[in-house]
């Protein structure tokens, strides 16, 4: 790998945080001391954090992830712009597709290996007016920033036409969401808080997707 730059340890097992120096923003992933601390040997090796949310994508990465995608919707799978994202701000990756507007994608970090989904929107909105909620960031909003979104579960059954629904927001954006409030600076603990049910609710979503029994 490239030279890392440690950050302040963040857990007693993890010695830093390291980001690539060559592309600032990149993050290379987090590293554990093998000899200990004290020693700091600098020998280094990878932790998987289960719980993690988003690390950085390549475009490689992306395209293999999917898990319910047709051929054609990989071949012209529109990807966002990788460079501008700040992954540690995420807990999944979603974007629309300018092409095909009804289409949209998902994909986080499951372990070791990304999952993507494809997710179709319904093409009623909800009835304007009324306030909805968003099903991952139980963010609650009005009702034309929050659509039904349907996904063909993996495999056989996806191809037989069995899919699951439910609410999302419309843009795909709920991280991004659940770090805004109104009126009020975010506490980290509530961001914290409610980062780690986004997670589970995005990893619930993507595990039906996959259950095909
Ligand atoms: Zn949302």
């Amino acid at each position: 790998m490239s030279v890392g730059v440690p950050e302040a340890g963040v857990d007693s097992a993890i010695l830093g945080t390291f980001r690539d120096v060559e592309q600032p923003g990149e993050m290379v992933g987090d590293y554990v001391a093998v000899d200990g601390p004290e020693y700091c040997t600098l020998e280094l090796l990878p932790v998987q954090r289960q719980d993690a949310g988003m690390r950085p994508l390549t475009a490689d990465d992306i395209r293999s992830s999917f898990v319910n995608a047709t051929p054609e919707q990989l071949d012209r799978l529109p990807l966002p712009g990788l460079h501008e994202t700040i992954w540690h701000e995420r807990e999944f990756l979603g974007w629309r597709d300018p092409q095909a507007a009804r289409l949209g994608y998902i994909v986080h970090w499951a372990g070791d290996r990304p999952v993507g989904v494809v997710v179709r929107a319904a093409s009623g909105g909800l009835t304007r007016g009324i306030a909805a909620m968003c099903s991952f960031c139980r963010s609650s909003q009005p009702a034309t920033q929050v659509r039904m979104f349907s996904a063909p579960r993996a495999g056989e059954a996806g191809l037989n036409g069995n899919t699951i629904g439910t609410y999302i927001c419309e843009d795909l954006a709920c991280p991004m969401l659940i770090r805004i409030t109104p009126s009020q600076p975010l506490q980290p603990d509530l961001v914290e808080t409610r980062s780690q049910r986004l997670l589970e609710r995005v990893h619930g979503f993507t595990a039906d997707i996959l259950k095909t029994a």
